[in-house]
């Protein structure tokens, strides 16, 4: 990676702190919520994501009570998230594996585990891909990790971070390599609010954005 996307990545960095602030974020649940809600929050929003888990965590006083559950009352439980039959049968299959390999429903040993391992140990569950593992590992232990979703993925490919031809997957080792990393931690939260208010999808508000001297879309458009 050249020296011209590693100051340019410093400087992003730094004005996304200083607009957005340092914090990880608000939430901080046990890794197995962590991986559970990220299950629940895929082709919904995060208000009926929330009302799932709140009425699963309701219903249920154990992970292990889920596991046991008949999976069409389960299914019910979280219908507000959509997808609930196909969600019920994923957090079963997910809790299962889970059983199987550690001996219990309990994954806090990944706290402990170089961050390269405690990935694998996480993509190796079937149906967990690289932002699912992201997502636990940063919200539920504060690991310098990314969640590289949409909003993540848009921004650095519109600054010229990364390419605009790598794939959101190979996104997530990649930037974690070329960004500083005590910006990490924050990185995810500050881009997403960026991406929701100034680098939308559709009519990016360029004018008004703070990173448009660093950016490659905008040095292209305007
Ligand atoms: S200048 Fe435009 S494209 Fe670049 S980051 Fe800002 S809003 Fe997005």
């Amino acid at each position: 990676m050249s020296e011209e996307i590693r100051r340019k990545a410093v400087k992003v960095c730094k004005i996304l702190i200083s607009k957005y602030g340092k914090e990880v974020s608000e939430r901080k649940l046990p890794p197995i919520d962590e991986l559970v809600m990220t299950i629940l929050s895929q082709h919904t929003n995060d208000i009926n994501m929330f009302r799932a888990f709140e009425s699963l965590k309701g219903a249920y006083s154990s992970w292990e009570e889920v596991l046991a559950a008949p999976q069409d009352e389960l299914a019910v439980t979280i219908r507000s998230s959509g997808m609930y039959n196909l969600k019920a049968k994923r957090i079963q299959a997910t809790l299962r594996e889970i059983q199987e390999r550690v001996g219990k429903l309990d994954i806090s040993h990944l706290e402990t585990m170089e961050i390269a391992e405690a990935k694998e140990w996480l993509t190796s569950l079937h149906g967990v891909g690289p932002k699912t593992a992201a997502i636990v590992l940063l919200f539920s232990f504060g690991l310098p990790v990314l969640p590289v979703d949409t909003h993540v993925w848009r921004v650095t490919k519109r600054l010229g971070i990364i390419d605009m031809k790598v794939s959101r997957e190979k996104a997530h080792n990649l930037l974690e390599q070329i960004m500083p990393i005590d910006c990490i931690p924050s990185l995810n939260k500050n881009l997403v609010q960026h991406g929701r208010e100034i680098c939308r999808a559709q009519n990016p508000k360029c004018a008004d954005c703070i990173l448009n001297h660093f950016c490659d879309y905008y040095s292209s458009h305007s």
